[in-house]
């Protein structure tokens, strides 16, 4: 694996539904032994959850004091990122949060949509699976037509995660015109998507995004695939990247981004 290719989806214990013992220094340990030059935390700041698990907003001020801290010591590069939870009420509030932090990295995630959970199964109640998984990539449309700060869109077909049925997966040509038109807005304002390993783990079996998606992404013009676990647990921490190499080599791709200073590098495959 090319030490230059980083996790760019990973929670530390600062994030309420990681594991406490997902501290920076045992996420350091951990590349050093995978022989990784980097790491970027990208721990959750959700505004406006009806989640009671993300009311309590992690502290920026003492986060970045302390991640400065750790980097006095760490021979591997320490990079400062985030996973935004969007809603289309929070743009000024986003951007308010945005500009105090120097991030490095900022990774764009829908977690709510109309308000409502997906993770505890608000989201789908009164609707098909179709119904569910079609108005959800509607409100990812609406989030990428209006709002761009940001420099990729987390797990883009996250929502087979949730709703608890039994066939998790999405016939890719029932939301197809909806997830081009969703694909054109983000390479319109270059912006990337994730290879989300967290599939593997979420027993769907295959990391997110499907295949034909990453296809089609590509034939669109993107360019922009950042690789990331989504751990939450230091042993999930770099999983799943070899799947991840594999597929963005059959969709075509020869680079894999990462973000310094919210630039995009290009890392060879
Ligand atoms: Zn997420
Ligand atoms: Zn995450």
């Amino acid at each position: 694996m090319n030490p230059k290719i980083i996790d760019s989806h990973m929670h530390s214990n600062y994030s309420p539904d990681a594991d406490p013992k997902a501290t920076f220094e045992a996420y350091i340990e951990k590349a050093k032994r995978l022989g990784i030059m980097s790491l970027v935390f990208t721990d959750h700041v959700d505004f406006d959850s009806p989640a009671d698990i993300f009311t309590e907003m992690i502290d920026y001020d003492v986060y970045v004091k302390h991640l400065n801290e750790v980097k006095k010591t760490s021979n591997v590069e320490l990079l400062l990122g985030v996973e935004m939870g969007y809603q289309p009420h929070l743009h000024q509030r986003i951007d308010e949060f945005l500009s105090t932090y120097p991030f490095d990295f900022v990774l764009l995630s829908m977690h709510i949509g109309d308000g409502l959970d997906f993770y505890n199964g608000d989201f789908f109640k009164g609707k098909t699976q179709v119904e569910a998984y079609q108005r959800y990539f509607e409100i990812v449309l609406d989030s990428v037509r209006n709002y761009q700060n940001y420099d990729v869109y987390g797990h883009i077909d996250y929502i087979i995660r949730y709703g608890g049925y039994e066939n998790r997966r999405y016939l890719y040509d029932t939301h197809k015109e909806t997830i081009h038109a969703i694909l054109k807005e983000i390479i319109k304002h270059g912006k990337g998507i994730e290879i989300n390993t967290s599939g593997l783990r979420y027993g769907l079996g295959l990391v997110h995004p499907y295949l034909e998606l990453l296809k089609d992404y590509k034939a669109l013009g993107g360019k922009i695939v950042t690789f990331g676990s989504d751990a939450h647990f230091v042993k999930d921490y770099y999983a799943g990247f070899n799947e991840s190499i594999e597929l963005l080599k059959d969709a075509g791709f020869e680079y894999v981004t990462v973000y310094r200073n919210r630039k995009p590098e290009f890392i060879k495959i």
